[in-house]
């Protein structure tokens, strides 16, 4: 399946594309990463056990083989349309310029009423 979704992003001072509206931290530098010339991953800290702390308290009960899950928040998030993606709330805790664009979102696709989750972009 394939599917355009509308979208925005930071830009960070390297120039490198990161979400809008989730904070990076805590998450790993590249984890939340955009690659606007090739295939973006999404992932999940659901899935995966933490290297360093395997006990960690915000590792999952249940973790998920598929991404993204239906009972998950993970997966590549765009709007439905150029609309909805206007009528959102704007990013208010990163103060780096913000671009908008549209993503072909590709593999296991959860599609909501406004919007799709997406294993790859
Ligand atoms: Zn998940």
């Amino acid at each position: 399946m394939s599917l355009l979704g509308w979208r925005q992003w930071a830009v960070d001072r390297d120039g490198q594309l990161r979400p809008a509206w989730t904070p990076w931290s805590p998450f790993p530098p590249g984890m939340l990463l955009w690659r606007p010339d090739a295939i973006t991953e999404a992932r999940c800290l659901r899935t995966t056990t933490h290297p360093e702390e395997p006990s960690r308290a915000d590792a999952p009960a249940v973790a998920h083989e598929r991404i993204p899950d239906e009972h998950c928040l993970c997966g590549l998030c765009a709007w439905r349309t150029p609309e909805l993606l206007a009528a959102a709330r704007r990013p208010t805790w990163t103060s780096l310029p913000c671009v908008v664009g549209v993503v072909r979102l590709g593999g296991r696709i959860i599609i909501g009423e406004r919007g799709y989750r997406a294993e790859r972009g």
